[in-house]
């Protein structure tokens, strides 16, 4: 079992509504878990006993973010579509070039995608992953995530009815037997690092029987579900013309909503579908970027947060953000409900750290071993470098942690006790290659989409 002492660092640990911060303190790794953290000098006993000393003077010490929504096959499909509303962004780009994706394509986005978010500190990826073109290709997602050794949460998505795209659909008994197999290959896996739950992507994609049949068997399986809800207005109007009533409360009456769903957006609820999340349990997961970059619009978050609603933060698919870098959300997080509110007081840095990782532990459905640095938890943090222009003078550690740091001021990386990046460099992928296969992938997958003539060329 390998033990690794970290040292003189600035360390975040969640105690105090993340107010706590210790200078200096440590953090001693045990295997996959934390065995301690504290204040000061390590004992000695711990500087005898560690196999790996990481000195991290001048470095905030957090735990490892989670970023609790996002498509990674997008990151092939980022930048072709930047001016669009989502439902023409999804017709003249994602649709297209997803159908132009190999099984090799679905890999290699996925190793590209739990890269960047494993360099930008989120140890934690929620990635609900929706091409089912190919039968392996979320087996292939699976074994990027387990190559890399991100920990993730894999919901499978799919759809089943118009008006989504045809070539997408696929017969309620192929999702569920699917979803089955899946959730008996990865998720009674011994270190538990890899999971899948179910992802139907939208209400309007969805058939009512199919949803009641994942919520029976997601309590059976002790899965959870993630699905897009209320992201634009127009979709809030297809559920009205349809069911007479807006998404949450038509998934309120299947008598489905708990505290296992995992709601997209919600950018359009009513004051009473926020009652009624809060009074379910289910979970909000919030992508300011995302909604900014289609133009869905404001999400509420102080109305949530005012009812309690476990509130977790995501970049969303780099089709929408381009990004995967979730520092980036924190800001975004905070100024957006400033201006909207017209309240500066609204957000403060604690509240946004706290949203980034208690509702995204609750997201990913390990709260208490995620999220906070404390005996017991998984051993999943990261080194934030400080010591930067852009950064220093530190008053407030937290402060500078949400508006100032982004993703490539990230220096150490541990997921489950071992070390993915140091110093800023992937430990477990050849970075240099994977950026050419994925640049030459790409175009390849923009040629066969027919997206050449108009946008993409040979850059590289
Ligand atoms: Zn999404």
């Amino acid at each position: 079992m390998s033990k690794i002492l970290i040292r003189d660092g600035a360390v975040l640990t969640g105690e105090q509504g993340y107010k706590e911060i210790l200078t200096p303190g440590y953090v001693y790794v045990q295997g996959e878990t934390i065995a301690a953290v504290g204040a000061g000098e390590p004992p000695e006993r711990f500087l005898n006993e560690c196999d790996e000393l990481i000195s991290a003077k001048g470095f905030l010490v957090i735990p490892g973010l989670i970023n609790a929504h996002t498509h990674l096959f997008q990151t092939f499909l980022r930048g072709l579509a930047d001016d669009k509303p989502l439902l023409e962004w999804l017709a003249c780009a994602i649709w297209p070039g997803a159908l132009a994706m190999t099984e090799e394509d679905i890999y290699l986005s996925a190793l590209i995608g739990f890269a960047e978010n494993l360099k930008c500190g989120a140890t934690s990826v929620l990635s609900q992953d929706y091409v089912q073109v190919s039968k392996r290709n979320m087996d292939r997602v699976a074994d990027a995530a387990h190559e890399i050794g991100v920990r993730a949460l894999l919901a499978r998505g799919y759809a089943e009815r118009d008006p989504y795209n045809p070539r997408f659909q696929e017969s309620a008994d192929v999702v569920i037997q699917e979803t089955e197999r899946l959730v008996k290959t990865w998720n009674q896996r011994e270190d538990g690092r890899i999971r899948v739950e179910f992802g139907p992507l939208i209400p309007w994609g969805c058939h009512a029987e199919t949803l009641r049949k994942a919520n029976e068997l997601a309590k059976e399986w002790d899965v959870g579900i993630h699905i897009h809800v209320s992201e634009t207005q127009p979709e809030v109007q297809m559920s009205l013309d349809e069911y007479g009533v807006p998404p949450v409360r038509w998934l309120h009456e299947l008598g489905v909503l708990n505290e296992r769903w995992q709601l997209v957006h919600c950018v359009w609820v009513s004051e009473e579908e926020m009652d009624l999340i809060a009074s379910s349990g289910a979970t909000i997961v919030h992508n300011p970027i995302s909604n900014m970059y289609l133009a869905s619009g404001i999400p509420k978050v102080v109305e949530w947060r005012k009812r309690n609603i476990p509130v977790a933060l995501a970049t969303d698919g780099p089709g929408s953000n381009n990004s995967q870098d979730l520092l980036e959300v924190l800001k975004f997080t905070a100024c957006l409900q400033k201006v909207a509110t017209l309240d500066a007081t609204v957000l403060s840095p604690e509240q946004v750290v706290e949203m980034v990782y208690q509702g995204g532990a609750r997201a990913m459905r390990l709260s208490d071993k995620i999220g906070r640095l404390a005996p017991g938890a998984y051993a999943d943090l990261v080194l934030v470098n400080l010591q930067r222009p852009h950064i220093s003078p530190v008053h407030s550690p937290v402060s500078a942690l949400v508006y100032n740091a982004n993703g490539n001021d990230v220096d150490t990386v541990i997921v489950g006790g071992k070390i993915v990046v140091r110093q800023g460099r992937l430990l477990t992928v050849n970075e240099e290659r994977l950026i050419a296969d994925c640049q030459r992938a790409a175009e390849r997958m923009a040629e066969r989409a027919g997206f050449r003539s108009w946008r993409s060329q040979n850059w590289f």
